[in-house]
This record gives C-alpha cells, sequence and structure tokens, in this order.
C-alpha cells in the first residue's frame, strides 16, 4: 500500500493549494474528488438528468461516466471537463447531486481506483472518514467564513470569472450547510484526523506543519 494523505474540511478552507503543494513537495500524486464531483454533475446535466430524477436513469448515466485525473485536469470519458467545472454554479450542482447514495457509490469506487495503491494527496470531504479510511496521516482544515469567502474570491478572479462578494457568500453557505448536513458521508472530521485553523496561518505555515506530521508518521 502507497502512503495516502488525506485532506477534508468545508469549501475553499485551502485544500486544493495545501494537497497541490504537499503533493509536489513530496513527490506524491495528487486527486482532487470535488472536481470529479463536479464532472459528474456537469456531465449528468448534460444527459439531461437532475438530482430528483429516478435512481435508475441516474445510475446509467453514471455507468456510462469514466473519470481520469491527470496533472490537475479532470476527464470524463476521455474528454477535458476542468474548465467548465470551475463556476459557483457547478459547486452548487455537484453539491446537489453530492447528495445522492448513488453518485456516491460509484464516484468513491472511482477514486479508490485513482488512489490503489499509491503515494497520494486526496482532498474532499469524506476522504478520511469514508474513501481512505486507512489513510496515514489524516487532515481536517477549517478557517472562518470570513477568510474563506476572501480566498474563493480570489480563485474565482484569477480564473476571470467575475462574481459578487456576496454570492460567493451565499454560494458557501449553502454548500457548508448542505454538504454538513446530508445523511451519507456528511462533511465532518475523522475521529483520528488532526484538525487545523488555517484562519491566521500562511500557505507557507500550513504546508510546514503537514509535513512535519508526515515525518512523524514516516518515523513511527
Ligand atoms: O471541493 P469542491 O468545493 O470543488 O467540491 C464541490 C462539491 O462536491 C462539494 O460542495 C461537495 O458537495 C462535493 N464533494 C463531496 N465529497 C467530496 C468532495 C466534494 O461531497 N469528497
Amino acid at each position: 500500500m502507497g502512503f495516502q494523505i488525506a485532506i477534508d474540511g468545508p469549501a475553499a478552507s485551502g485544500k486544493s493549494t495545501i494537497a497541490r503543494l504537499l503533493a509536489e513537495r513530496l513527490g506524491f500524486e495528487h486527486l482532487n474528488t470535488g472536481a470529479t464531483y463536479r464532472a459528474a454533475a456537469v456531465y449528468l446535466k448534460e444527459k439531461g438528468l437532475n438530482p430528483s430524477s429516478p435512481r435508475e436513469e441516474l445510475e446509467r448515466a453514471l455507468r456510462s461516466m469514466s473519470i481520469d485525473y491527470r496533472d490537475g485536469k479532470v476527464l470524463v470519458n476521455g474528454e477535458d471537463y476542468t474548465e467548465r467545472i470551475q463556476s459557483p454554479e457547478v459547486g452548487i450542482l455537484a453539491s446537489d447531486f453530492a447528495k445522492l447514495e448513488v453518485v456516491r457509490y460509484y464516484l468513491i469506487r472511482i477514486q479508490r481506483e485513482i488512489c490503489d495503491d499509491k503515494n497520494v494527496v486526496v482532498e474532499g470531504r469524506d476522504i478520511g472518514t469514508v474513501v481512505l479510511p486507512n489513510a496515514q496521516l489524516k487532515i481536517f482544515l477549517t478557517a472562518s467564513l470570513e477568510v474563506r469567502v476572501e480566498r474563493k474570491l480570489m480563485e474565482y478572479q484569477k480564473r476571470g470569472l467575475n462574481v459578487s462578494r456576496e454570492e460567493v457568500e451565499k454560494e458557501l453557505i449553502s454548500r457548508d450547510k448542505q454538504d454538513s448536513k446530508r445523511s451519507v458521508s456528511p462533511l465532518k472530521p475523522a475521529e483520528d484526523a488532526v484538525v487545523i485553523d488555517t484562519t491566521n496561518m500562511s500557505v507557507n505555515e500550513v504546508l510546514q506543519k503537514i509535513l512535519e506530521l508526515v515525518e512523524e508518521r514516516i518515523r513511527s
């Protein structure tokens, strides 16, 4: 088995930045499971489905869907979906579909296959609790809503998306509430996760702290 690092936490808590840098530093692979939920949501929508569609129809579409994650890009049946999954609307749609057991069933299978036997940093909402319960290191990142709104706003601006602060705040509040309250795989820290509040920490400080924890786990 490879060395697996699970990073969970609410929207815009810094997971993607940290997971990417950590993977780079350690020479590990990186999987952003949020991107797989976003890509699946867009794919299902393109098939004319929505979260209230009959289970059998959703299942048929999910069975015909393969997802690859390579170099930060997400491919659905070989097609690059990376650009079309970044908007706040897709974030909300992904959260709506992610409540469904049938969607999670297929995505968790895909995610485990991608991670199989690899040294990997995996980020999401249920990695330490459900996807990789035996991960050698589990981190739960948090940050105040204010800081998370600021980070997400900057991310949208960098991507050239024109979104107001109010819209970002509404998006984060609504997704976090839905992700934490759902009955299947809700967002919560694993019992053995190390919780890091990044509100007043720089990216480098968070990275150093996690690297120390990796060292400790490798030594023990
Ligand atoms: O990480 P990101 O914000 O891109 O995730 C989009 C949505 O996908 C989340 O709001 C959540 O509903 C869902 N998700 C999930 N489980 C994961 C990763 C993401 O339910 N492991």
